[in-house]
């Protein structure tokens, strides 16, 4: 090798490990600048400062290189700090599978969300002391340990039936007793939370109200479970957040359901986003529930889905079931009867057994 080469690649070396040791230096300072920001409640994104920034190393660049090349040399260093101090507010959330690794388990009565794979059903509005207990007697016959069932309904239409309100959580909790039951119904309004944790095991939030922070936190200062349907057009990173909010407050007891999510597909209800909910399982410590009713609202698509869901190690699949669908007073054509119960929960039968005593 030429010796002149040679000596000036020794210099090249001493400046690279100068200017790696001034990379890291400046990463550590960004770092201490992002906690501090992470504290605040503020971003880490700073556009303004990111502006100025370059406007000085601009007006005193010595060249050779031109000023557009140490801009974007530059914008690069900015962006690997960006997304450091990103991944470490990640590391630090609470639903977090790297802030706590092992699964979180949920008991309700006899029920464990992150035990046995678990069947949450019942009508999608409670509408009559007859048609719950019938509903109950019937499921838990069959080993169902969660009924579900509607009093305050998000309707799409304000003059549909908006549910039985306070009536309806008193049947939904007589019935759930009568046959030893976990009850979990939906609770709409801030105003509401207390009057339906009084009677519910399990608060739901719905699809619609994901995006209702005062819903969340106040859900998040209860010590009871929630169960957090993904909202419509959520993002899988919105849903998790959504979680935090209840998390933060102090609430662990947190389970995801996935839903289905709007799409341009007109055949099915909505599109069961199965990576989504298996997203959640990688990344959270929390249970997982596929709701297959609202994610297609066809009969004939639940059980396939369902039994794709508990394949993929999901904790839970919901469903609805009435004794008469045709005459329900909402979702009439998800409904299913007590047949299409039995055929459902035949067809998943297999999978409803822990992981290791499967064959
Ligand atoms: C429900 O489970 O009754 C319901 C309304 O579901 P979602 O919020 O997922 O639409
Ligand atoms: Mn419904």
């Amino acid at each position: 090798m030429e010796p002149r080469i040679l000596e000036l690649r020794g210099e090249i070396d001493r400046i690279n490990r100068e200017l790696l040791k001034l990379l890291s230096e400046r990463a550590r300072v960004a770092a201490a600048i992002g906690d501090i920001q992470t504290e605040l409640g503020l971003s880490h994104y700073d556009p303004v400062r990111e502006e100025e920034m370059l406007a000085y190393l601009t007006a005193e660049n010595p060249g050779p290189f031109s000023d557009g090349v140490i801009k974007k040399l530059f914008k690069e260093i900015f962006k690997a700090s960006l997304v450091l101090q990103e991944q470490e507010d990640k590391r630090k959330f609470l639903y977090s599978r790297e802030t706590k690794p092992e699964d979180t388990k949920v008991r309700v009565r006899n029920a464990v969300f992150g035990g046995e794979p678990l069947v949450i059903a019942g009508p999608c509005a409670i509408e009559s002391e007859e048609q719950m207990f019938s509903t109950a007697e019937f499921l838990s016959r069959r080993g169902v340990k969660v009924l579900r069932g509607g009093a305050f309904k998000p309707r799409t239409s304000p003059y549909a039936f908006q549910g039985l309100g306070v009536e309806g959580l008193k049947l939904g909790r007589a019935a759930a007793d009568e046959y030893g039951m976990a009850f979990v119904t939906e609770v709409m309004d801030t105003r509401d939370v207390e009057v339906v944790a009084e009677y519910a095991d399990i608060l739901q939030i719905g699809a619609r109200n994901m995006h209702n922070f005062a819903l969340l936190k106040e859900a998040g200062r209860l010590h009871m479970p929630v169960l957090l349907k993904r909202g419509l057009s959520a993002t899988v990173e919105e849903w998790f957040y959504a979680a935090e909010y209840i998390l933060s407050q102090g609430n662990g007891q947190v389970i995801l359901a996935e839903r289905g999510i709007r799409t341009y597909e007109k055949w099915t209800r909505n599109t069961l986003d199965l990576s989504g909910a298996v997203l959640a399982k990688q990344l959270t410590h929390l249970p997982v529930v596929v709701d297959v009713a609202h994610a297609t609202g066809r009969i004939e698509l639940m059980a396939p889905l369902a039994r794709a869901a508990l394949a993929a190690g999901v904790d839970a699949v919901h469903v609805e079931v009435h004794p008469n669908p045709k005459v329900a007073m909402s979702d009439n054509n998800q409904q299913m009867d007590f047949d299409q119960f039995d055929a459902f929960l035949k067809a998943i039968g297999d999978l409803l057994k822990p992981a290791a005593a499967r064959s």
